[in-house]
C-alpha cells in the first residue's frame, strides 16, 4: 500500500499550505472540527478523518448521556474512588455499546475516509460495578479496550468507514491531586504496553490501523522510544508512526526550540519498524491565531519532519539546533516539572506531581536526580546555567522585531532557575528536618531566591503565568523546617 503522511494541526492553519508543505496524503481533523474546516481541508484533495476522543462517554455529550442513562439505567458504571480512569459507562451492558456504536456512527461523516480514536485521557469505562468484578472487565483495561475496538469496527463497517486506534500511553502511574492516574501500559499494575496493546491488536479486524507514538512519555525532553513501536506491525496490522511536535511537547510556547535531532532518531526507528504511515500533530503556541508555517523562528522542526518523511536529508540552521538540549532542559514541561501548558506550577504539590509524572521516574538517572542532596541543588542550578549559555547566541540572533520576546525568555529562564533552585533546596531541608537538621545556608538561599522571583515576576510573559504564589510556599514551608529545628 502507498505510505501515509498524516497531519494535524492547531492554530491558525491554511490546508493547502501545509500539504504541499508535509506531502500529507491524510487530514486528521481536531475533535470539534466544522464543517468549514471539513471543507477547507477535503479542498485539498487529501482524505479526512474525523476524532473521536476519549471513552469518556459523558464528556462528549452530557445531555444526550444524562437522556441515555435516564432511559437504560442499567447503562450507567460504578467508579471506584479517587480514580482518574472512571466508570461512567459499564462494559457489560448492551446499552453502553449501543451508546457507542451512536456516537461513532455521528463521527463518520459522509467526508470522512475514517475515524481516529483514543481512549485516554477522559477515560470511562472501567466500571467496578458487581457485574464487571464478576466478568473480569473491573480493572482490566486490555478487556475494556477490546470491546470497545470491536464496537467501532461494527459500528463502522457497514458505512465502508475505516477506523484507527491511537495506542496512547502516557508518563509514569501519578497522583493528580486526589485522584491516581495509572498511566496504563508503562507498567505498573495494569501491565506494559504489549500486555496492554497486545490482545486488543490480536482480537482487532485485520482491516484497523494502529497509531502508536514515537516516545512512551508525553512532555518530556528526549523521552525514550516507545517500545510497542512496530507492534501491530508484528501482529500483522497496519501501524503509522505519530509524533507531536506541539508547544506541550517541545516544551514552549513562546520559545524557538529545535527538536531536529529527536525527530531524525525517531524516524530512524519509525523506518526500521516499516510502519505503514506517519502522523504529526503540529503547534506551537498557545495563540490559536498564530500560523506555525510563518513563524521563521520554529518552521524548521516542520520542513525536517516532512524532508525525514520522505527521505530528504533537512539542514536547519546550527544556531538552532543548539537550542534543542537547552530549551529541553530550560523549558521542557514535565522534564523539569512544570505544566502541559508550559506555566509555572502554583503550588509545591502540584509540582511534585508533575516531577513523579515523567519517566525521570522510572529510570535510575532520573530517579537520583530527584533526590533531596545539595548535590542535586548544585545540580539543577548549574542546569539552568549552561542552558542560558547555550541559547544565548540564537536568542541574541533574533531579529529587532523579536527583541521583547528574547528578553521575556531569558528572564523566564532566571525566573525559572531560581524557583528550581529554591524548590531542590526546600526538599532537602524538609529531608534534613525529617532527619532531625536542618541548614541555615540553604534556608538564606531560599530567601534570596523569593526576592529575585519577587523583584523579576513583571518582566515574564503573561502565557506562563506567575511564580509567586510557588516561591511563597516554597518560603513559607522552608521557615517551619527550619524553625522545628533552631525555634524562631
Ligand atoms: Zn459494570
Amino acid at each position: 500500500m502507498a505510505l501515509t503522511v498524516a497531519i494535524n494541526v492547531t492554530g491558525k492553519c491554511d490546508y493547502k499550505e501545509w500539504v504541499k508543505t508535509t506531502g500529507a496524503i491524510d487530514i486528521f481533523l481536531g475533535r470539534s472540527a466544522k464543517p468549514l474546516e471539513v471543507a477547507a481541508a477535503k479542498a485539498t484533495g487529501a482524505k479526512v478523518w474525523t476524532f473521536l476522543y476519549g471513552c469518556n462517554a459523558e464528556m462528549w455529550n452530557k445531555r444526550a448521556y444524562d437522556e441515555w442513562i435516564a432511559e437504560h439505567p442499567s447503562a450507567k458504571g460504578e467508579s471506584k474512588p479517587n480514580t482518574w480512569e472512571k466508570g461512567v459507562m459499564c462494559p457489560s451492558d448492551k446499552y453502553t455499546w449501543m451508546f457507542f456504536a451512536q456516537a461513532i456512527k455521528a463521527k463518520a461523516i459522509d467526508e470522512a475516509e475514517g475515524v481516529v480514536v483514543c481512549f485516554w485521557d477522559d477515560y470511562g469505562l472501567n466500571c467496578h460495578c458487581k457485574r464487571c468484578r464478576k466478568n473480569g472487565f473491573a480493572g482490566n483495561f486490555s478487556k475494556q479496550l477490546t470491546a470497545a475496538v470491536k464496537c467501532y469496527e461494527e459500528a463502522l463497517e457497514p458505512l465502508g468507514k475505516k477506523l484507527l486506534v491511537r495506542t496512547w500511553s502516557s508518563g509514569a502511574a501519578h497522583w493528580l491531586r486526589d485522584e491516581w492516574v495509572t498511566a496504563p501500559g508503562n507498567g505498573g499494575w495494569s501491565g506494559s504496553g504489549e500486555e496492554l496493546w497486545g490482545p486488543v491488536i490480536r482480537l482487532s479486524s485485520p482491516k484497523t490501523i494502529f497509531q502508536t507514538k514515537v516516545y512512551n512519555a508525553d512532555c518530556q525532553p528526549n523521552p525514550p522510544l516507545n517500545p510497542i513501536l512496530g507492534l501491530a506491525k508484528k501482529l500483522g496490522r497496519q501501524e503509522y508512526a505519530e509524533w507531536q511536535i506541539t508547544g506541550q511537547t517541545v516544551g514552549h510556547h513562546v520559545l524557538p526550540a529545535s527538536v531536529i535531532k529527536y525527530t531524525e532518531k525517531t524516524m530512524r526507528a519509525a523506518k526500521l519498524a516499516k510502519v505503514d504511515g506517519y502522523m504529526c500533530y503540529f503547534g506551537c503556541y498557545r495563540n490559536g491565531s498564530a500560523d506555525l508555517l510563518k513563524d521563521d523562528l520554529n518552521v524548521h522542526n516542520v520542513h525536517a519532519w516532512s524532508a525525514f518523511v520522505h527521505d530528504r536529508p533537512y539542514s536547519a540552521p546550527p544556531a538552532f539546533l543548539a537550542t534543542e538540549r537547552a530549551a529541553a532542559v530550560a523549558f521542557a514541561p514535565l522534564g523539569l516539572g512544570a505544566s502541559t501548558e508550559s506555566k509555572f506550577a502554583n503550588t509545591i504539590e502540584r509540582r511534585e506531581d508533575l516531577l513523579r509524572y515523567t519517566n525521570r521516574q522510572l529510570t535510575d538517572e532520573g530517579k537520583a536526580a530527584l533526590k533531596p542532596t545539595k548535590e542535586n541543588i548544585a545540580r539543577v542550578i548549574a542546569e539552568k546555567d549552561q542552558a542560558l549559555e547555550e541559547l544565548t547566541p540564537y536568542l541574541s540572533s533574533l531579529p529587532a522585531a523579536q527583541r521583547e520576546r528574547y528578553d521575556q525568555l531569558i528572564a523566564q529562564l532566571k525566573v525559572a532557575k531560581a524557583l528550581d533552585g529554591a524548590l531542590w533546596r526546600y526538599r532537602y531541608l524538609r529531608y534534613l528536618m525529617d532527619m532531625g537538621d536542618t541548614d541555615l545556608e540553604v534556608y538564606a538561599a531560599i530567601q534570596q531566591d523569593f526576592n529575585y522571583i519577587k523583584a523579576h515576576a513583571k518582566e515574564l510573559p503573561e502565557v506562563v503565568g506567575s511564580p509567586i504564589n510557588l516561591i511563597r510556599e516554597i518560603f513559607e514551608k522552608s521557615t517551619y523546617c527550619k524553625e522545628r529545628i533552631v525555634g524562631r
